[in-house]
């Protein structure tokens, strides 16, 4: 296989290319460098490349022979995407339409595509199956559930051949702490609390604390990022044998309130965090938490991180050894 992966200089995708070199695929990163970090490409080939270009985009499959697409290039922070709703359409909707175009127009069928568990809203029912009705209260969401189904429909009609799966709360970080998570703005939890931990954060806020939920404080479900990564091996290997189109959930199936993530990194850290409770955030759903039974039946993935102490230990090594992120590698 030889895998262009868009986005491969971002959180989820830099993690991904690490497990696919290991594994000694060819791998290609394509990558804008907008929200991405070239340092977190160490090994693999680089493409500074948009999306949008469909020019460079055509050369880059040609030149290297790509067979297979992993597509993470997207815009994906819920409260931006409620305040700046063009770019999230422009970006990850037409952006991803064209890549589709060139794709398609150079005769690459397999696709991993990148969605979310915000594509379901506010589901009454939990854990969420993948058959639940998708409703989302976010752009993000909306942006990505158009684009599941736009490829249902290139699959019936021109045999576009793709894996959707619907993360849930990524985080977390490589064994070696040389990669990790780094947005501008950070706006996730794990990262803000493992800054405030660093004295980078003035005072955590915590969005809202009169949910429906345990403790009034929202639930997620936290899955480490090298999980994710392996279920996008299994994908691509699926589909390279001749998996047709389906879409999966990717969760550990456990849900974690904010203040228990808190909690967790003030165990871990032997601090306590100056904290203040914030109104809600726009669009933010008060539980997801994710059935991955059918990818476990069907791919046989199996998380390996299933402790959220272990997972916040993995994001905190990058953090420590890394205060301002990629900046000073
Ligand atoms: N959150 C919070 N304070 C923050 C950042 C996030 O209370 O400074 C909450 C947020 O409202 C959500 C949960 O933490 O309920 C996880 O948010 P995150 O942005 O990490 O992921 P999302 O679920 O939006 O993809």
């Amino acid at each position: 296989m030889s895998i262009l992966v868009t986005g491969g200089a971002g959180y989820i995708g830099s993690h991904t290319v690490r497990l696919l070199e290991k594994l000694g695929h060819k791998v290609v990163v394509y990558d804008n460098l907008v929200t991405g970090h070239k340092a977190a490409v160490k090994r693999s080939l680089f493409v500074e490349g948009d999306i949008f270009d469909s020019e460079r985009l055509a050369d880059t499959i040609k030149r290297y022979h790509i067979t297979s697409v992993v597509h993470f290039a997207a815009y994906s922070l819920v409260g931006v995407s409620m305040v700046k709703p063009k770019e999230y359409y422009h970006n990850n909707v037409v952006g991803t339409l064209n890549l589709l175009d060139v794709m398609l127009e150079n005769g690459i069928k397999q696709l991993v595509f990148s969605s979310t568990a915000a594509v379901y809203g506010e589901p009454e029912n939990s854990p969420i199956t993948e058959s639940m009705m998708k409703s989302p209260t976010n752009v993000y969401g909306r942006t990505k559930l158009i684009m599941e189904n736009v490829m249902a429909e290139y699959s019936r009609s021109y045999g576009l051949n793709y894996i959707a799966l619907r993360y849930f709360n990524a985080c977390g970080a490589e064994g070696a702490g040389d990669i990790g998570e780094d947005h501008c703005p950070e706006t996730h939890l794990i990262p803000l609390v493992l800054k405030a931990c660093l004295g980078k954060t003035q005072c955590l806020k915590i969005f809202g604390d009169d949910y429906p939920t345990k403790d009034g404080t929202c639930v997620r479900d936290y899955i480490h990022v090298n999980d994710l990564g392996q279920a996008h091996i299994l994908a691509l290997n699926a589909l390279a044998n001749g998996h047709g189109s389906d879409v999966y959930n990717l969760g550990n199936g456990n849900g974690f309130s904010v203040k228990e993530v808190i909690a967790a990194a003030e165990t871990l850290t032997g601090l306590t965090l100056p904290k203040e409770i914030a109104p809600r955030r726009v669009g933010d759903p008060a539980r997801l938490v994710a059935s991955s039974d059918k990818i476990r039946q069907d791919l046989g993935w199996q998380p390996e991180y299933t402790d959220i102490k272990k997972i916040i230990a993995t994001a905190w090594r990058w953090h420590k050894n890394n205060p301002d992120g990629f900046e000073y590698q």
